[in-house]
C-alpha cells in the first residue's frame, strides 16, 4: 500500500486482527492482509470511525461491506498461497478486492453498478495496488478472456452455481459462494475435481442478491 497510514486508524486495525484471532482466524497470510489494508478508505466518510469494528456497514447504491471477520473466513477458506489467478463478483466497496490483492498473483473482479466500480476504480489506483483488473457487468457469466480461475469468490447470494462460474474453474480450484434464497444463504465452498463440483457447507450467512442471468433477476 502506497499511502501512509494513519498512526490512530493503524492501532485500530491491530485491534481489529487480534478481534479476528479471538474468534478463531489462524490464516498469517489473511491476518496480515487486514493489517495491511486501510479499511477506513473503503468506507463512506460518515461510518469512517466504525471502520474497524467487526461489523458490515452501508457503502451506497443499498450494497454492504461484509463484516471483517466473514472476508477473513471466506479468504482463509480460499486458502491462496501467492501465485493464483483469483475471480471476484461484486467488487463493491473493493476492500475484499484489496485483501486478494495482498493474497494471490492476480484478481479479477466484477461489479454490476456502475457507481460503486468508478469509487473502486479510483481508491486502488490511489493506493497503488497494481495487480487488479475490474469490469462493468454482470459477473454472474465470469471473465472468459481470462479463465480458467484457480480461485473464484462470490460476495453475493446465489440460488445456485452460475453455470458459467463453475466452467471456468480451473480443475483443483475453489469457488467460495452463498448460496440459498434471496436473504439468508449458507457460505458453500465448492472445489473442483475431476471436473465435477463436491460442495462443503461453513455457515449460515446473509449476504445481499447476486443480481444477473446466472443468479436472481433484480427488484
Ligand atoms: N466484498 C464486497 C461485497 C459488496 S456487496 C465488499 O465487502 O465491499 C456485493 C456486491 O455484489 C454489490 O456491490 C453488488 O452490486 C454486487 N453484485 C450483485 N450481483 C452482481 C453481479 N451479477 N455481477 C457483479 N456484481 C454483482
Amino acid at each position: 500500500m502506497a499511502r501512509p497510514v494513519e498512526a490512530g486508524f493503524k492501532g485500530a486495525r491491530r485491534r481489529l486482527v487480534e478481534t479476528l484471532q479471538d474468534k478463531g482466524i489462524k490464516d498469517l497470510g489473511v491476518l496480515r492482509a487486514i493489517d495491511l489494508v486501510p479499511r477506513h478508505l473503503f468506507v463512506p466518510e460518515s461510518t469512517r470511525h466504525r471502520a474497524y469494528e467487526d461489523a458490515a456497514l452501508p457503502i451506497g447504491a443499498g450494497q454492504t461491506i461484509s463484516q471483517p471477520y466473514v472476508h477473513a473466513r471466506a479468504l482463509e477458506l480460499l486458502q491462496l498461497r501467492g501465485a493464483e489467478k483469483v475471480l471476484e463478483i461484486g467488487t463493491g466497496s473493493a476492500y475484499q478486492t484489496a485483501l486478494l490483492a495482498e493474497l494471490a498473483a492476480q484478481v479479477f473482479s466484477i461489479e454490476r453498478v456502475p457507481s460503486l466500480l468508478d469509487k473502486s476504480r479510483a481508491l486502488l489506483a490511489e493506493l497503488g495496488v497494481r495487480n487488479v483488473s475490474l469490469l462493468l457487468g454482470d459477473g454472474t457469466l465470469g471473465w472468459r478472456d481470462f479463465a480458467p480461475f484457480d480461485a473464484i469468490v462470490v460476495g453475493a447470494g446465489a440460488p445456485r452455481v452460475p453455470p458459467a462460474l463453475e466452467e471456468q474453474l480451473a480443475e483443483g480450484g475453489r469457488l467460495l459462494l452463498p448460496i440459498g434464497d434471496r436473504d439468508e444463504q449458507v457460505l458453500a465452498v465448492f472445489t473442483k475435481v475431476g471436473g465435477q463440483l463436491e460442495r462443503r457447507d461453513i455457515t449460515p450467512v446473509r449476504f445481499v442478491p447476486l443480481i444477473g442471468a446466472g443468479g436472481w433477476p433484480p427488484g
